[in-house]
């Protein structure tokens, strides 16, 4: 690396992409004593996604789900370098990545390739348009942290223009018209959250508006939230129902227009539908970076949803140098946060066991080097303690046998709006699948105890209380 880096030249080099839930969790659990640590990532900050859908209708302030990655690597034993870049390439054969400064402000040196001796490899995953026409210009995503400060802004556009004195009652109707595409759980947060803003704040904020908006969730499968029990799929569209948000299920979306969207009704025919906002939460594909490095491994790397990995999460093809994780890898796992963090904490363990084995083959080294000098006046008995060092050692080493990943899954949660939460949790050989209020409580617990720190618990619980107190902040920035 760099002469800016912590670098010391006994120590390996790890550089890990990203500071999302895998790459942050295995920063918490590295200890750095062990090697030369350099994060790259385009944001300095860890984002709590599973919020994010609170911070699109002004429930949460952006600020209280994000944190500094310096927050985490300044406890660190040894000074972690943290970059904020985007990686452009990997080179697998000479073990470098390269990576620019692609934020606003640059200086001369905006461009720069380091060497690494593991690479964490943890770049998540971007939204799939599938490339259907409109949605890059059109629709609004809920993926990353201005994406819902985006939405947020939009959404509060639709309601000020409705607002805007002698507007026509079709064009009112087609500005408070909401469009939610994908019904996996990012987008029936996303209408629950939608759905309490216009419940408790509307009324009181915007009168004349309220009873006027409408929701409507969009989703090509049979069904909403496949991966949830029947009974919390059903739970949630009577809640749905209830809270008069319509869910079009076997509908496709085929374009999103400026001012409405078309779809494809389970009958085939088409229909477009005037609308105010589209936002898009129709699922991820893996990054180009990503797709660039699997090429480099064409015999190895053939999954078309992400980097193929083993049981101890080594790429394959390159099982001696880089470590992948989270949404950029295809395993039989979920993409989800849960399985991101504790595939981080895995690595984390396993980077110290390597560092070991690393020190011992170190040793290793120096003493067949010593053994190769030794001459024929050396006593016998300094030679046969040599031997027997080595051979202490090799045993150390054949014994290095780090455990595959094991992944232990906590339950599925989902909250739904109107202060409910859908929870699928695993209970001595089976399930618990419950619904309600209790549940909610339940999920808002469990969040608020997996937040990274105690600002930031202290930050979402006060923005909760100030909702509570206040309503939610209605203005547009
Ligand atoms: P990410 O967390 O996406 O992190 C990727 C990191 O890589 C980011 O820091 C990014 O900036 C960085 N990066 C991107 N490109 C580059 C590059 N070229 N070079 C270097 N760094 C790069 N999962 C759950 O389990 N429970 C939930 O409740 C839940 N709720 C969710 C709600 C929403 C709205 C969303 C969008 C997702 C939710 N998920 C949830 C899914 C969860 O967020 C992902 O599975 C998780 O973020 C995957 O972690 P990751 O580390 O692989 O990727
Ligand atoms: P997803 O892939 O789970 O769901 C996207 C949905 O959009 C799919 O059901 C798909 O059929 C539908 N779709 C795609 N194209 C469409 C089109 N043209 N028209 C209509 N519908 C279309 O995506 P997600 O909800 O963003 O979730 C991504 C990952 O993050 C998942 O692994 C999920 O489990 C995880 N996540 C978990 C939680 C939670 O646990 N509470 C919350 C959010 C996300």
């Amino acid at each position: 690396p760099g002469e800016q880096l912590p670098f010391d030249p006994e120590k390996k080099t790890v550089v890990v992409l990203g500071s999302g839930w895998g790459s942050t969790s295995l920063l918490k659990t590295l200890d750095t004593a062990d090697y030369n640590v350099v994060v790259i990532s385009p944001k300095n900050y860890f984002l709590f996604t599973p919020l994010l859908p609170s911070v699109a209708v002004g429930t949460l302030n952006p600020r209280s789900i994000i944190q500094p990655t310096r927050y985490i690597t300044r406890h660190k034993a040894r000074t972690v370098s943290v970059i904020e870049a985007e990686a452009t390439d990997v080179d697998a054969k000479n073990k470098t990545v390269t990576f620019i400064d692609n934020s606003e402000i640059k200086g001369t040196t905006s461009s720069t390739t380091i060497k690494y001796d593991y690479l964490v490899y943890g770049v998540g995953a971007e939204v799939q348009t599938f490339n259907i026409p409109g949605v890059q210009q059109n629709a609004v995503f809920m993926k990353e942290l201005h994406d819902a400060e985006r939405m947020q802004r939009a959404f509060m556009d639709c309601l000020e223009t409705a607002a805007f004195p002698g507007q026509p009652t079709e064009e009112v109707d087609r500005l408070l018209h909401m469009v939610v595409v994908g019904g996996g759980p990012t987008g029936i947060e996303l209408s629950g959250e939608l759905h309490d803003f216009l419940q408790d704040d509307l009324k009181s904020w915007y009168p004349e508006l309220a009873g006027k908006v409408k929701i409507t969730l969009v989703e090509a499968l049979p069904s909403v939230l496949p991966m949830f029990s029947k009974q919390l799929i059903s739970y949630t569209e009577s809640t749905f129902k209830e809270s008069k948000i319509d869910i079009l299920t076997k509908t496709m979306v085929k374009e999103v227009k400026e001012r409405s969207v078309v779809l494809q009704m389970p009958d085939k025919s088409i229909q477009e539908v005037p609308c105010g906002l589209v936002v898009w939460a129709a699922g991820n594909k893996g990054r180009k970076i990503t797709q660039d490095l699997m090429n480099k491994f064409p015999e190895t790397q053939t999954n078309r949803r992400g980097i193929t990995v083993d049981d101890h999460l080594r790429m394959k093809g390159a099982e001696d140098s880089i470590f992948a994780l989270g949404d950029c890898t295809a395993t039989s796992y979920a993409p989800t946060a849960q399985v991101a963090s504790q595939q981080g904490a895995y690595l984390g363990r396993v980077l110290a066991q390597i560092a070991r084995k690393d020190g011992l083959e170190a040793e290793l080294k120096k003493l067949e080097a010593v053994k190769a000098q030794v001459g024929a006046s050396q006593p016998e008995e300094d030679k046969q303690k040599l031997e027997k060092d080595i051979e202490g050692i090799k045993r150390k080493i054949a014994n290095f046998k780090p455990r595959p990943f094991d992944y232990s899954h906590q339950g599925t949660l989902a909250y739904i709006g109107s202060d409910k939460a859908i929870a699928d949790l695993p209970f001595m050989n089976g399930n618990i699948a419950s619904g309600g209020v209790a549940t909610f409580l339940f999920w808002r617990s469990a969040y608020l105890s997996t937040l990274f720190s105690l600002r930031n618990r202290t930050l979402v619980g006060t923005d909760w209380l100030k909702v509570k107190l206040f309503g939610r902040d209605v203005s547009r920035e």
